[in-house]
Formats: structure tokens, sequence, C-alpha cells
């Protein structure tokens, strides 16, 4: 819907510090929203309880505002919404878009052990799928997605092009553990509705998830926003970006290096984004150029020299 005005948001896990592809994220993110007249939003997805770390989020907040990338309004903080998602999954057993499964874990094993014997992927079609509502006992239980069985869904990423897949490749998604919490995927699907998220801009390393992602849209009949999955950063060897090449947070360039915010900014704006032969782009002439066609489609590499001599 090109009239809705653009809603763009960086989501980080606070589970690590704020390297460099998640940086690009949000420099991505904050770009877009900007040369759309739009806004730009931060939501920190603490879900992850055991994992995620106050000194996580304070190094993701610091380094944000280093790169000055500022956000509209406050950072929403996933976890504080968990009442709120999982009112949506009682919605969505409620009209039928999900349900009660009362699998047990030696249940899924047995499955589990059946699809690797056929040497297919576990996918999970819970029996109780077609059983009524009325025949749910009072037992522990997870709330699954119905998801699509028949037919295939197809993306138009702005990055990755038309992406298919169909729907019998998809699970019947958790949305509700035994416990009542929500799950990660339903939780970043209602905030994104909630927080009027337009444009979902992120690493490819979530394409996938977005398959799993637009049936919980269709089952509340919510608009769907676009995506455009961003190519990983990878090291100068071709491989994933690990510690070793640099994936350490930003602040060591900061600390460590003495790189300067601007200097970084281009860097990163120009690691699988670019426009012409020009080497400095100024935040302006960024915010004026920037537009996701010109993302590139294969995975940049980081190169620590070119780093070094900014
Ligand atoms: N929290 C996720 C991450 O840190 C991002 C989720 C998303 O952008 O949808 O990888």
């Amino acid at each position: 819907n090109s009239a809705a005005p653009v809603v763009t948001r960086f989501a980080p896990s606070p589970t690590g510090f704020l390297h460099l592809g998640g940086a690009r994220t949000a420099l991505f993110n904050w770009l877009f929203a900007k040369a759309n007249g739009g806004k730009f939003l931060l939501r920190i997805e603490d879900t992850d309880r055991v994992r995620s770390t106050q000194p996580a989020i304070d190094a993701i907040l610091d380094g944000m505002r280093w790169l000055g990338l500022d956000w509209d309004g406050d950072a929403v903080m996933q976890f504080a919404g968990a009442e709120r998602h999982a009112q949506v999954a009682h919605e969505m057993v409620a009209n039928g878009h999900a349900y009660r499964c009362y699998l047990t874990n030696e249940e899924i094993a047995a499955m589990r052990a059946e699809a690797q014997a056929a040497k297919k992927p576990l996918r999970i079609r819970s029996p109780w799928r077609d059983r009524p509502a009325s025949d749910a006992p009072d037992l522990p239980h997870v709330v699954r997605l119905r998801a699509p069985q028949e037919g295939a869904v197809t993306i138009e990423d702005r990055v990755q092009g038309s992406v298919t897949v169909r729907n019998e490749e998809i699970d019947d998604l958790v949305l509700l553990r035994s416990d009542g919490t929500p799950t990660y995927m339903l939780a970043v699907v209602v905030d994104d509705h909630d927080m009027g998220v337009t444009h979902v801009i992120r690493g490819d390393d979530h394409l996938n998830n977005a398959f799993r992602q637009l049936p919980i849209y269709r089952a509340m009949g919510w608009p769907e926003p676009l995506y455009a999955h961003i190519p990983l950063i990878h090291g100068p060897d071709g491989a994933k970006l690990s510690k070793r090449h640099g994936a350490v947070g930003i602040e060591a360039y900061r600390d460590e290096m003495g790189i300067l915010p601007e200097a970084f900014d281009n860097y990163l704006l120009r690691l699988g984004w670019g426009h012409g032969d020009d080497e400095i782009i100024s935040r302006e002439q960024a915010i004026e150029w920037f537009d996701l066609s010109g993302v590139g489609k294969s995975p940049s590499r980081f190169d620590l020299k070119k780093l070094e001599n900014l």
C-alpha cells in the first residue's frame, strides 16, 4: 500500500553486542524511513529471558546513538507485550486459525524418528489439528497455528525477488508454549502489526521465517508488510562473519580503532549498497539516494583493511 506512511524498525535480540551486521540492518532501516519521510522504530526483542542481558541492551542503545541512528518514540521492549501476544493466540484458537495440541514429547520424538528414517524434514501436522475444539482436554498443551496445507506462498521480496514456498513444506508452528508463553515467531508478527510496520528490512537469515509469519497476518486479517531480506556480511574468506573477522561489538571500532561515526556509517552503507563509484557519501546524499533496489543480492565481504584506512 503505497499510500500508507513508511514505518520501519530495527528489532535486535539483546543476547549479544551490536555487531556489524546488526548496525548495517539498523542503518538501512533508518535510511529507508528517512528517504520516504517515514518513521524508524526500535524494538528490543528480549523474549529469550535467559540469554537477554541488560549490558547487551545498553550496548545496542549506545551503539545506535553513536551511529546517529535516532529512533522515533520509545524503544519497545518485546517481553512487556507477552500478554497481548498470548491474547492474539487465544483469539486465533477462537476463530479456528489455531488449535490446542496435546502431542507429548515422546510422540514428537517418534514423529522425528519417522521423518529421519524417511529422510524428510520433520513437519508437524498434529492429529489435534482435525479434532473439534470441544474435544480439548484440560491437560498441558501448546497452541499451534493451523497453517494452510495446500497451495503456496510467494513473497515479492524487495531484495531477493520473487520467492515461493509450498505450504506443505511449512509446519503448524507453535504460537504458545505449554507454559502459556508466546513464541518469538508470534511476538514478532503481533508487534510489527501493532507498531504499524510497513517494511520489514532484516538479514536474509530470516527469509524462511517470513513464510511462517505471513500465515499469522492472514489468519488475523492484518495488512501484510513488504519484505526486504538483506544478504549477510561475510568475512574476507567468504565464510560467515565470525569474531575472528570482526563480528565484535561495534564499540570496538570506536574505542580501539578510533573510527568516527560518519566514516563507520559510510562504510556500512557501502557494504551491500552501492551508488555508482562514489566512495564517500554524506548522510544527506544517502537519505536522498537510498533505495532497496540498490541493495545487492549476494553477501558482501567485510574487509578490515578498508575500515582501518578510513
Ligand atoms: N530479533 C531478530 C534478530 O535479532 C530479528 C527479528 C526480525 O527482524 O524480524 O535476529
